[in-house]
C-alpha cells in the first residue's frame, strides 16, 4: 500500500503553520493509527484524526484517542522534579539534586540490606525500548531480582496458557483482520464494544457476511447485544463452562480426531478430566442452560472456520490460566488452531502489554521472551550485557507479591515505579497504599501526579506518548513505531535519560548511555536474536514502510510472521499440548455474610486507573464518577433508587457508590469500574487471591454485601 509521507508540512503563504505526524494512540493494545496536527508556533492547537491507512483501525478510533491531545501541554503536567521535604510536602528541585538523592539512597539501602532490598515496577504503557532498559537497569545496575509490571494484572493468564499449550505467547496469532473471516467467533469475557470500540468493525464484518457471534459474559453489554448467542454465566464459573463445552463436543462426536492425532499431544488426559463436566452439572454451576451450551459447541464445531478470543473476564481470576487452557483445549479438540481465520487468541489490554513482557520487565523473563531461569537464556543475555551469567539475578516476585513485600517486613525498601499507578490498579488497594508508605524510598516517574506519586519521596517528570519516538507491540504481535509529534516541555526528561543518569551515578555509565531511542532498539534487536520473540530483523525504517512488522522477524530480509502455527507449534515435538484442568471455583464465593458477587471492568471513556483520562475534560464530563451497576430487583430489596448511594463492603474494605439501575446485570451481582482512586477505588474491595501459575489477581470476582448508605462513611479498610 502506498503511504503518505510520515510527517507532512502544510505551507501557507510560504509560512509553515502546522505539521502533521502519523503516530499511535497512547492507550490500549489496539494502538490505533492516528494523525496529529500541531500548531508549529505554540503547540496550543492539536488536531487528532484516525489514520485511514493503518490496517488495524482503518480510520476509526474511540473517544479516548480523539481526545488524547488534551494531555499535551496540559496545565497539570509535571515539569520539575519534586522531593519530599522534612515537613512532608513535595517541593520542586533541580534534576541533579533529585538524581543525586535517589542514587545516594539506593547505594545506602543496598549496602545496608543487599540488592534484593531494591525493586522496580513498570507499566504496559512503556515502549519496548523503555521496558528493555528498565529490565536491564534492575538486573545489571541494582542487581535485584525484583522487577515486575502491571501487565501481570492484565494479560498474564493468557500468556501462561498460550506458553503451556502452544510454546509461544503472542496475543493474537493472526492479524485482527482475520476476525472478519471467522464463520463463528466466540468472545469470552470481553466487552470490546466499550474497551476497544474500533475492533467492532471487524466483528460487524464477520456478522454481516453471515457469521455467528457467541459472547460469554455475566452482564449484558453492547458487545452481547451484537451477539447471536449470549451465554450469561455466573461470575467465576468460566472454567466450569469451558470444560463443559469440551465434554459436549466429545459426547456429540464433534471433535476432529485426525487433527488431534496429527498435531497435538495429551488429549486422553483431558478427555478423562472433562468426563464429570456433564451438561446438567455445568448448568447448575454456571447458570447456562444445556440447550445454549449445545448451541455454542455446534456453532464452533460445524463452522468451516471458528475462533475464540478471550478478554479479562476469563483471565482475571484465580482460575485464569486454567480457563485459558480449557478454551485452548476446546479449540484444539475441534481441530481449529493454526487453520485460516481460526484458533484461540487473547485481546491484549494495555498499549504495550505484549512488548512489555517480551523484553524483560516481567519477574521471570529476559528480552526476547527468554526465561530468566534457563541457563542458556541467561548466558545469551549476560553476553549482550557484558556481565557474567552468575551475576544475573534470578526470578523475582510477581506484581502483587512484590508490592505486598514493600517495607521492613517484606524486605523491599526502595521502589522505582515507571508508568504505573499501583495505588489504584492493585487489588486490596488499601494494603498496597499502606505498604507504599513503609518504603524508605519511593521514586515515581510519570507525566502527571496520581495516587501513587502522593506517597513518593521523589517524583520525576517524564515524557509522554507523543513527545518521543519508540516502538510498541500491539495485540496482534505487530511491532509499530510511535512517532514523536512534538518536543517535551522544558524540565521534562525521557525515562531512558533517567535510567541512564541513575546508572551513571551508580557506577554503570557504560551500557546505559544511548544517543537515541533507535540505539536502544538496536541493542534490543541483538538481545532478541534467536529468541522466541525475535525482533532482530525489525528496523525503524521497516516499521515506517510496512505499517508495522509481526514478530518473529529473524533477519533484515524477513517480512515478519503475521500468522502462527499453520504447520507446527514451537514445542520440541512440533505439537500443541492439551492440559487437563479440573474445574475449580473462584477463591471467594458469596456466603451468608457477604451474599453478592462483585465484578469490575471499564467504561469506554476511561482507561485503566484513570491517571490520564481523568485529566481530559471531555471524558470527565461524559463520565464524571463511577456508578455501581445493580439490578432493579436487588436495588428494591436494598431500598435504593437510581442515583442514591449504596455502601458496598468486602472483607477488605468498603466503598460508597451512587447506583445505576439496569437489568443488564444479574440480580446476584454488582459491577463497578476501576478507573478511580482514593475513596472511590473499587480495588479497595477486590480480592488479591492469585492464579497459581500466572500470579494474576482475581479482579473479576469477590464476595460483597451492600446496604443503603446512612452516613458519609466512604471507605473503610
Ligand atoms: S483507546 Fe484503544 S481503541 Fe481507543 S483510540 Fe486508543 S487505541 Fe484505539
Amino acid at each position: 500500500m502506498a503511504r503518505r509521507a510520515d510527517r507532512m508540512t502544510r505551507p501557507q503563504l510560504h509560512v509553515v503553520t502546522s505539521e502533521t505526524t502519523r503516530t499511535h494512540c497512547p492507550y490500549c493494545a489496539f494502538q490505533c493509527g492516528m494523525t496529529v496536527t500541531t500548531n508549529q508556533v505554540d503547540h496550543q492547537e492539536v488536531t487528532i484524526k484516525a489514520d485511514a491507512d493503518f490496517p488495524v483501525n482503518r480510520g476509526q478510533m474511540c473517544v479516548k484517542g480523539f481526545t488524547a491531545g488534551a494531555l499535551l501541554d496540559h496545565p497539570a503536567r509535571l515539569r520539575r522534579p519534586q522531593l519530599r521535604t522534612h515537613a512532608g510536602t513535595l517541593a520542586p528541585v533541580a534534576w541533579d539534586t533529585a538524581l543525586d538523592f535517589i542514587a545516594e539512597k539506593l547505594i545506602a539501602l543496598r549496602d545496608a540490606y543487599g540488592p534484593a532490598a531494591l525493586g522496580a515496577f513498570g507499566g504496559g504503557c512503556l515502549t519496548n525500548e523503555k521496558a528493555y532498559l528498565l529490565g536491564k537497569f534492575v538486573r545489571v545496575v541494582l542487581r535485584s531480582p525484583h522487577i515486575d509490571y502491571n501487565g501481570r494484572y492484565c494479560m498474564a493468564s493468557a500468556a501462561a496458557g498460550q506458553n503451556l499449550a502452544f510454546g509461544l505467547d503472542r496475543g493474537l496469532p493472526f492479524p485482527v483482520a482475520d476476525i472478519a473471516d471467522a464463520r463463528t467467533l466466540m468472545l469470552w469475557g470481553s466487552n470490546c464494544a466499550d474497551t476497544m470500540p474500533p475492533i467492532m468493525q471487524w466483528i460487524f464484518a464477520q456478522k454481516d457476511s453471515g457469521g455467528a457471534l457467541i459472547v460469554v459474559d455475566p452482564r449484558k453489554t453492547d458487545t452481547t447485544r451484537a451477539a447471536t448467542l449470549h451465554l450469561q454465566l455466573t461470575p467465576g464459573t468460566d472454567l466450569a463452562l469451558a470444560n463443559g463445552l469440551l465434554h459436549l463436543a466429545i459426547a456429540e462426536r464433534l471433535i476432529d480426531a485426525d487433527y488431534i492425532e496429527r498435531r497435538t499431544e495429551g488429549f486422553d488426559d483431558v478427555r478423562r478430566a472433562v468426563l464429570t463436566s456433564d451438561p446438567s452439572h455445568v448448568e447448575r454451576l454456571t447458570g447456562v442452560p444445556i440447550h445454549q451450551q449445545l448451541h455454542a459447541v455446534r456453532l464452533l464445531a460445524q463452522a468451516p472456520s471458528s475462533m475464540t478470543l478471550s478478554g479479562r473476564g476469563a483471565e482475571q481470576q484465580s482460575t485464569g490460566t486454567d480457563t485459558v487452557l480449557a478454551l485452548i483445549n476446546l479449540m484444539l479438540a475441534l481441530g481449529k488452531v493454526g487453520k485460516p481465520a481460526s484458533g484461540y487468541g487473547c485481546l491484549t489490554g494495555q498499549g504495550n502489554g505484549q512488548g512489555g513482557r517480551e523484553h524483560g520487565q516481567k519477574a521471570d523473563q529476559l528480552p526476547g521472551y527468554r526465561l530468566i531461569e534457563n541457563p542458556e537464556h541467561r548466558a545469551e543475555i549476560a553476553r549482550i550485557w557484558g556481565i557474567a551469567p552468575e551475576a544475573l539475578p534470578h526470578k523475582g516476585k510477581s506484581a502483587y507479591e512484590l508490592l505486598d513485600a514493600l517495607g521492613p517486613d517484606g524486605g523491599i525498601r526502595a521502589l522505582l515505579v515507571v508508568g504505573s499507578n499501583v495505588a489504584v490498579a492493585s487489588p486490596h488497594a488499601s494494603n498496597i497504599a499502606r505498604k507504599l508508605r513503609l518504603l524508605d524510598l519511593l521514586v515515581v516517574c510519570d507525566a502527571f501526579e496520581n495516587e501513587t506519586t502522593a506517597a513518593a519521596h521523589v517524583v520525576l517528570p517524564t515524557t509522554q506518548w507523543a513527545e518521543e519516538e519508540g516502538t510498541m507491540t500491539n495485540l496482534e504481535g505487530r511491532v509499530i513505531l510511535r512517532q514523536r509529534v512534538q518536543s517535551a516541555p522544558p524540565g521534562v526528561r525521557s525515562d531512558l535519560d533517567v535510567l541512564g543518569a541513575l546508572a551513571a551515578r551508580l557506577g554503570h555509565a557504560e551500557g546505559f548511555q544511548f544517543a537515541s531511542t533507535r540505539d536502544v532498539f538496536d541493542e534490543l534487536r541483538r538481545a532478541t536474536a534467536g529468541a522466541r520473540a525475535d525482533y532482530s530483523g525489525i528496523t525503524y525504517e521497516k516499521l515506517r514502510e510496512n505499517q508495522g512488522v509481526f514478530w518473529p522477524c529473524p533477519s533484515n530480509e524477513h517480512p515478519g510472521t503475521p500468522r502462527l502455527f499453520a504447520d507446527a507449534f514451537p514445542h520440541p515435538s512440533g505439537r500443541a499440548r492439551f492440559h487437563a484442568v479440573p474445574t475449580r471455583r473462584a477463591a471467594e464465593l458469596p456466603d451468608a455474610e457477604y451474599p453478592l458477587y462483585l465484578t469490575t471492568g471499564r467504561y469506554k471513556e476511561h482507561y485503566n486507573s484513570g491517571a490520564q483520562t481523568r485529566r481530559v475534560a471531555q471524558l470527565v464530563d461524559a463520565r464524571p464518577e463511577p456508578r455501581l451497576q445493580i439490578h432493579p430487583r436487588l436495588a428494591a430489596r436494598l431500598g435504593v433508587s437510581e442515583g442514591e448511594t449504596l455502601l458496598v463492603e468486602s472483607r477488605r474494605g468498603a466503598v460508597r457508590f451512587a447506583v445505576s439501575l439496569s437489568s443488564d446485570i444479574r440480580p446476584d451481582t454488582l459491577f463497578a469500574p476501576f478507573h478511580w482512586g482514593g475513596k472511590r477505588a473499587v480495588n479497595l474491595l477486590t480480592n488479591p487471591a492469585l492464579d497459581p501459575i500466572s500470579r494474576m489477581p482475581e479482579f473479576k470476582v469477590c464476595a460483597v454485601r451492600a446496604r443503603a448508605a446512612e452516613s458519609r462513611v466512604e471507605s473503610v479498610s
